[in-house]
């Protein structure tokens, strides 16, 4: 399971030129450089409904009850499209790196083994191959937008072709997701909004203050689906939209249904519209890679299963 990456790590010396910058905080989007030479691979045809593109969108802190007509209705209008649960269930601990990880590994946290929860480069890296791992060595580009430094545990400059990782807000974080789609269309994108977490620690979750950044993450996400309507990208893209943990009161450390459950939404133009039955967000990971027609590497059986697209 380490070999991928410790090959990638031996490469960093000659990929140097190449590689991309882990923004440092408030660090312009030109700093973000692409790695140029890695083609876009076309779909192998095995899987029902493959895609050349998957963006999952984590909004982070968004509990499932806080997804309705008022305050998300893209959100709902891509449910009322595509394939939904808004029961889906977050990991423990229910933090923002440990649920990340999963997220992009299928792992839970007692396998991935990052269970702690801010930036601390003394405790190391992330040790387990992603999904942008397994992406990359089947020819496909990849990118990572996220609005927290701590998800440098998990992508380092040498994991994905494109990134930018720093305390970001959502808007710069779209911004930068959005203008990247344009200009080098990657094939799997993760593209993290950290606000909804902030103003639920700041304000509590549902509180007024809060629920105003929840619709502006949900226009944000509008704006992604229409920049790829632009570019034409709708029949071969899936959007995944899902979320770390929700909260209660100020925090999210709890075990409360508030905290634990999260929406997970698989829209595209290929998505049959149905209602899931509740998964942990660790069938992202699966998920994303077969949409995009890459075979679940056989030493994954830890790993949560695919949801059929
Ligand atoms: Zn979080």
């Amino acid at each position: 399971m380490r070999s991928n990456r410790a090959r990638r790590r031996a490469g960093i010396a000659a990929a140097a030129a190449t590689a991309c910058f882990v923004a440092l905080i408030a660090a312009p989007a030109t700093d973000c450089k692409p790695k140029r030479g890695v083609r876009t691979h076309p779909p192998p045809l095995e899987w029902p409904g493959t895609v050349e593109h998957v963006v999952i969108v984590s909004i982070d802190g968004l509990a499932a009850d806080e997804v309705d007509g008022e305050f998300t209705p893209v959100l709902m209008k891509m449910i009322a499209e595509g394939a939904s649960t808004v029961a889906a269930q977050t990991v423990t601990p229910s933090l923002t790196l440990p649920a990340h990880t999963s997220m992009v590994t299928g792992l839970t946290p007692d396998h991935h083994r990052i269970k702690w929860n801010n930036y601390r480069p003394s405790l190391g890296n992330l040790q387990a191959t992603t999904i942008f791992d397994v992406a990359r060595d089947n020819g496909f580009t990849t990118a990572v937008f996220a609005g927290k430094d701590k998800l440098k545990h998990i992508f380092q400059e040498d994991d994905v072709d494109l990134c930018f990782i720093a305390q970001h807000n959502d808007r710069e974080v779209m911004k930068e997701a959005i203008q990247h789609l344009h200009t080098d269309s990657p094939n799997l994108m993760l593209i993290h909004l950290p606000d909804v977490d902030r103003a639920g620690h700041f304000a509590g979750w549902k509180s007024g203050m809060q629920l105003g950044v929840v619709r502006e993450a949900d226009r944000l996400v509008g704006s992604l689906l229409d920049a790829i309507e632009v570019l034409e990208m709708r029949g071969k893209t899936a959007v995944i939209v899902t979320a770390d943990h929700g909260g209660q009161g100020r925090h999210h450390s709890s075990n409360d249904t508030d905290v634990r459950t999260v929406p997970w939404i698989v829209w595209g133009d290929s998505i049959a519209h149905r209602t899931l039955a509740p998964v942990s967000i660790t069938a992202t990971a699966n998920t994303a890679l077969r949409l995009l027609g890459v075979e679940i590497p056989e030493d994954w059986a830890a790993r949560d299963e695919a949801v059929s697209p």
